[in-house]
């Protein structure tokens, strides 16, 4: 059974999704030009846009990755962020990008904007390359966003539902069946 037939609609193809981190790509090599910054990649969601994104950006940077859990399987959040793996660098001094899949109730991005300014960084920005402003609880917003999505579940490009299909080329919504099996 193909993954396509489980989505109803897509919401970004990969054209598009290419045209946003393309975008965002040309900013933050102005941005962060003699900067070096520590671009950290946020597990797992994020992994496909962040390595997409780091290749869009001209200028000496490093990479690393922090993995968190929000979410478990369900889709709505815990509220409670536990961090499962840190980073290896430090930022101490060091200017930090975090980059995020999507920012939804913002608790996620509360908890390490707080953890990384608690570690001396000399500054801490965040790119998403969705945000879902609608359902925003925590006081915060990212600095770059790619796409603005609707208040839905959205798969694909990192984004999973059960872990399945961060795989998909494009962000989608999946069929109401999917999620009451
Ligand atoms: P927040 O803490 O902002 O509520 O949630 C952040 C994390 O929740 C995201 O990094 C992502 O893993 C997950 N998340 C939020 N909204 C969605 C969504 O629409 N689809 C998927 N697949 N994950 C989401």
């Amino acid at each position: 059974m193909r993954m396509d037939n489980d989505i109803e609609k897509i919401l970004f193809t990969s054209e598009d999704i290419k045209t946003a981190v393309q975008k965002l790509g040309q900013k933050l090599t102005k941005d962060y030009q003699d900067k070096n910054p520590v671009v950290v990649g946020i597990l797992r969601g994020a992994a496909p846009f962040m390595i997409d994104l780091v290749r869009a950006m001209d200028c000496y940077l490093e990479i690393d990755f922090i993995d968190v859990s929000s979410y478990g399987d369900a889709t709505e959040s815990s509220g409670a962020v536990t961090i499962l793996k840190d980073i290896d660098s430090d930022v101490t001094g060091r200017h930090v990008l975090l980059v995020e899949d999507i920012v939804d109730t913002g608790r996620t991005l509360e908890k390490l904007l707080e953890l990384f300014s608690g570690r001396g960084a000399a500054s801490v920005k965040v790119c998403s390359l969705l945000d879902k402003p609608e359902r925003r609880i925590a006081n915060v917003t990212a600095d770059y966003v790619g796409l603005s999505v609707p208040n839905e579940f959205v798969v694909g490009y990192g984004l999973d539902f059960r872990q399945q299909y961060r795989n998909l080329p494009y962000i989608g919504v999946l069929k109401p069946e999917i999620y009451q099996d």
